[in-house]
């Protein structure tokens, strides 16, 4: 099966052709560090950390590449307002950021690239695009030139004309046309600067992607992603510069995630609707969270709510049990059978689904239904009364595997508290029902796990001995 990709480039959905067998080159735009995720920022983490997951599970050798742009106008002002230097600003929110996306589940990339230990092939990208007169410099400042790029509006479907009639000089500039954009910046009195031929300064923001993903990953690199906002004019950008000095395609394919609304509402800081991702992470289940964000294809907009977040977290649970439940029948041993009556051939079909779906440009709340199917399934196998051990784990072998290409983990201690739960209202059930021998025999087997039951005024309580 072939992997399908909506790119943004050709506005149409395309089967994806890596540039070497069984490869595959992807450059993400990362944050600018400068204060603490919110939520929003977080979907393309863990969107396009799902795509590396699924590429690695078809067999992809997968180089991933994702940059920290830790110098900019944002963070300068914060360093100034804190009385920190550019760089602790930049380190500490760099940290933050890791540490917040790893408790979503994202893989660190095999590159995180940052601005100020690029900045020999940022200054030797900007005297290429000078060379080859499509940049030019002014009193220090460096401009790109999108005229001169004959292509400039092809990834955002907007023509030369309609975008410079929105463009304007601002004060001060001395670009010789409004739609030139800054490949360096002149230093400011007291500002962080390098060293360049331009005297000192800094790179203006888009260059650093073009040079990064050119360092680490080719002149042509198979897919670049980030969100839908960056569509124009950062990615417009880094097509016409990289396009015009290395005279060959960019990017083969452009991914871009839509937006997140908060209950209904743009996120924005004048709204307060700002929502960090690190206090999410205190509040709920960081599984829960991504197995929410997924749960909406990435390229439609999400909203956020305290409702469907609510649901999510419900879905979420009944695969837990299931896979809890399977676990549990494993330690019965009920109505043992060798013969698997079929079964395995039905988990092996949802296998097939499950790939269909995320083969289908990475339809993950597709691949999630297939993942309810399967989990309804295997709540029928164990409504049926046979147990064969190989069925069990083929159920459990493939919940595992759907959650980890979605890039969630189920933890062993975790299920173990609710297989103990189960286990214990599986045995007041059995007394109920004056089975005695095997509310016994849960006994045991709870005693073997060292688990003490107490009997208390709110009913059975467990503690481990
Ligand atoms: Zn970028």
């Amino acid at each position: 099966m072939t992997i399908k990709i909506y790119n943004t480039l050709t506005r149409d959905k395309e089967v994806f052709k890596p540039l070497e067998k069984g490869k595959v080159g992807i450059y993400v735009c990362g944050p600018t560090v400068y204060n603490y995720i919110h939520i929003g920022n977080a979907r393309p983490a863990i969107v396009f950390d799902t795509v590396r997951r699924y590429f690695k599970y078809k067999g992809y050798d997968v180089n991933y590449v994702l940059n920290f742009t830790d110098v900019d106008d944002k963070i300068i002002a914060t360093a100034h307002e804190l009385g920190k230097d550019v760089s602790e600003v930049a380190n500490k929110f760099i940290d933050a950021y890791l540490e917040d996306v790893s408790a979503l589940g994202v893989l660190e990339a095999t590159y995180h690239p940052r601005v100020t230990e690029t900045m020999d092939d940022i200054i030797q990208f900007i005297k290429g695009l000078i060379e080859k007169d499509f940049a030019y410099e002014v009193d220090g400042d460096v401009y790109f030139k999108p005229r001169a790029f004959d292509e400039y509006g092809k990834l955002s479907d907007q023509s030369i004309d309609e975008l410079r009639s929105g463009a304007r000089i601002q004060i001060g500039e001395l670009k010789e046309d409004p739609l030139d954009f800054a490949l360096w910046k002149k230093a400011k009195e007291g500002e962080v600067s390098w060293e360049s031929p331009w005297g000192e300064g800094r790179p203006g923001w888009h260059i650093e992607c073009s040079a990064m993903a050119k360092k680490y990953l080719g002149e042509t690199i198979d897919i670049h992603a980030g969100g839908q906002d960056l569509t124009f004019p950062h990615h417009e950008n880094e097509i016409a510069q990289s396009e015009a000095l290395n005279e060959k395609q960019f990017a083969n394919y452009w991914m871009h995630n839509g937006y997140m609304n908060i209950d209904n509402e743009k996120m924005s800081k004048s709204l307060g609707n700002f929502v960090l991702a690190r206090d999410l992470i205190k509040e709920h289940d960081p599984k829960v969270l991504r197995f929410f964000m997924l749960s909406v294809h990435y390229r439609n907009p999400i909203n956020f709510t305290a409702e469907l977040l609510a649901g999510a977290k419900n879905s979420f649970e009944r695969i837990e049990t299931t896979y809890m439940n399977l676990e549990h029948r494993k330690g019965t041993s009920l109505n043992l059978v060798t013969e698997d009556n079929g079964w395995i051939e039905k988990v092996a079909s949802f296998r097939d689904q499950f790939e269909k779906e995320m083969d289908d440009d990475f339809n993950t709340a597709n691949a999630i239904s297939v993942l309810f199917e399967l989990s309804k399934t295997a709540n029928l196998y164990l409504e049926s009364k046979q147990t064969s051990i190989k069925v069990i784990q083929n159920f459990q072998d493939a919940i595992t595997s759907f959650l980890s290409i979605l890039g969630i983990e189920l933890e062993e201690s975790e299920l173990l508290d609710e297989e103990i739960d189960a286990l214990i209202k599986e045995r007041e059930e059995a007394r109920e029902n004056r089975n005695y021998d095997r509310a016994d025999e849960i006994r045991d087997q709870l005693s073997e796990m060292n688990i003490i039951l107490e009997d208390t005024a709110q009913g059975i309580r467990w503690k481990r001995s």
